[in-house]
């Protein structure tokens, strides 16, 4: 007797052709067969009206420090997910000294979104090495399938110390970085990651130390990817990162190369669709270049209190290492107004978070009654009603209320036939959920939802099964995923069962359930039915089993093995 049965759903193989209806048995966490059911089995279930597909592999997320508290990978599971990339951008926690413990989770509070205090209160430290975090995380367990990419700030720490967010890398310090590259690799890292964006700050503005390298340090270190013939290489660029630089690194290392984060911007609205062209000419020559794109627009929601979507403007720099007053005094300074503002106006300055799209910037909630007439107003409302210069009101109402102001602004990725032809581009790659990190600012765990509800059925964009494999078997065939992504016999049994008609996902809503009391933002699915990873079920149309947490049995694997 095998040991699951699904009836009557429309089966959606994960390859983009049309799908068919029938049945899939389950065996051992594997797919047994598909179509007509042949074998016996303990349990069934009936799919009918139901869609089955591959369990969703978000190839961006940032869950390298969550998983040391949260093995379930929350909220990914019950959002159809059933793999995860960690390690994106380069922001790991491996390797670290202990001595530098606090000096890894700085790197990362700004750019997860979690405060020093939940990163020092949740991560549990049983590791040194890439090799023992990968073998730390395989004892602890993990609910949904784990592969992790070497990244290069932690790299770069680890050989440089304070040093590393501050000067350029010796030829003594590249060596040794290599190293460590070359032992991650070969313990079964899915690639090497690094990022060259200016929005990539630290504790206090400090900038990512991967920020700090140079060309020869780039070269050198995804030189390793071809000595080791194996792994991705993945950066999210800054605008002075050219895609020719990018080319010519993949050209040296003979390995694919995930360029992100190619996000649409009002302001400057041809240079994605640009760098998806030179993507398209590189891999014309022979290279494998993929532009990671996101299909859902980038909102965050923030207090000036840690306001990211300022933090990437030069002129914001002074505000980055002040608090408290200090910083207050900071916001009210008149050159310090002037400064940002002449900075968000001129457009000359290319891709950037914020781009002056005040009517696009909310007033969500505000903590005084007087200012109530304020919310849900845009700051554009707010200015114009008050006869102020909109930086000015923003900043104005903010500081009547200690900060405690919540804004939300649209930002990037909202102009929907720009980001339809991206989905739509041969060498994009469906990407960028940022799942784990920015956990106050936004939730795109369930992206994949919102491609299939929001792109396919309401947009009609994409069909079904070009959706389908976009969020499967895409992703496993860029990073060289084995034995996942499709369904067919003898591949693992990573399934969503979804209500076509229904899916997607809800209305966001904060939550406070981090360790030390930190809240973050969710957006629940809707018309998930079930997710199974390797054979066991994760989630139902309830949301996660709650029977997984505390569970010793987690179905999750630590990916290690890859195609070339
Ligand atoms: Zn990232």
């Amino acid at each position: 007797m095998h040991d699951l049965l699904i009836r009557n759903a429309l089966i959606l193989d994960g390859s983009g052709l049309a799908p068919t209806q029938g049945d899939l048995g389950i065996s051992d966490g594997k797919i047994l067969e598909i179509g007509r059911a042949r074998q016996q089995y303990k349990e069934t279930l009936d799919a009918g009206g139901l869609a089955l597909m591959p369990g969703i592999i978000d190839n961006h997320t940032h869950y390298d420090a969550q998983l040391t508290w949260d093995p379930l990978a929350s909220p990914s599971p019950a959002l159809g997910v059933t793999t995860a990339i960690i390690g994106n951008c380069g922001f790991t926690i491996a390797p670290c000294r202990p001595a530098d413990r606090e000096l890894i989770l700085k790197n990362l509070t700004q750019v997860e979104g979690m405060s020093l205090d939940v990163l020092m209160a949740g991560t549990h430290w049983g590791f040194e090495s890439v090799p023992e975090f990968f073998a730390m995380l395989e004892r602890q367990g993990v609910a949904i399938n784990v592969a992790g990419f070497v990244g290069h700030s932690s790299v770069r720490t680890y050989v440089m110390g304070e040093e590393a967010p501050k000067r350029a890398a010796t030829a003594a310090e590249v060596a040794r970085m290599r190293d460590l590259v070359l032992e991650g690799v070969r313990a079964g890292a899915v690639g090497f990651a690094t990022s060259t964006s200016p929005n990539h700050n630290g504790h206090g503005g400090i900038p990512m130390p991967s920020r700090l390298a140079d060309d020869a340090e780039l070269r050198a270190l995804v030189g390793c990817l071809k000595e080791a013939g194996r792994g991705v290489f993945m950066l999210t660029k800054g605008g002075q990162t050219k895609v020719e630089f990018l080319e010519e690194l993949a050209a040296a290392c003979g390995r694919p190369v995930v360029v992100a984060a190619l996000l649409h911007n009002n302001t400057s609205p041809r240079s994605v669709f640009d760098d998806l062209e030179k993507i398209a000419a590189a891999n014309a020559r022979g290279r494998r270049l993929f532009g990671a794109v996101s299909c859902c627009p980038l909102t965050m929601d923030f207090t000036l209190r840690s306001p990211y979507v300022f933090e990437g403007l030069t002129a914001w720099k002074p505000a980055l290492s002040l608090a408290g007053e200090s910083y207050k005094a900071q916001l009210r300074e008149p050159g310090f107004r002037k400064r940002i503002g002449e900075e968000i106006r001129n457009p000359a300055a290319g891709v950037r978070l914020f781009n002056g799209e005040w009517e696009k910037v909310y007033v969500e909630n505000v903590r005084r009654p007087e200012h109530r007439k304020w919310q849900q107003c845009t700051v554009a409302e707010l200015a114009r009603a008050t006869g102020a210069d909109p930086l000015d009101a923003m900043l104005d109402l903010a500081l009547a209320e200690d900060l405690d102001t919540e804004f939300s602004a649209l930002l990037l990725n909202s102009d929907e036939a720009a980001v339809g032809a991206m989905l739509g581009h041969p060498n994009s790659l469906v990407s960028l959920s940022d799942a784990g990190a920015h956990l106050t600012l936004f939730n795109d765990a369930g992206f994949g939802l919102h491609l299939l509800g929001h792109w396919v059925r309401e947009k009609k964009v994409l069909t079904l099964p070009e959706a389908v494999r976009k969020l499967t078997s895409d992703p496993a065939r860029v990073f060289g995923i084995p034995g996942r992504g499709k369904l067919e016999p003898g591949f693992a049994a990573d399934l969503c069962l979804f209500d076509p008609s229904t899916v997607g996902r809800g209305p966001k809503k904060r939550v406070q359930d981090l360790p030390a009391g930190g809240t973050r933002l969710l957006m629940p699915p809707t018309g998930v039915r079930g997710v199974w990873v390797n054979g066991l079920q994760v989630a139902d149309e309830r949301g996660a089993r709650p029977e997984l947490s505390g569970s010793k049995r987690l179905p999750g694997r630590i990916l290690r093995e890859f195609l070339s």
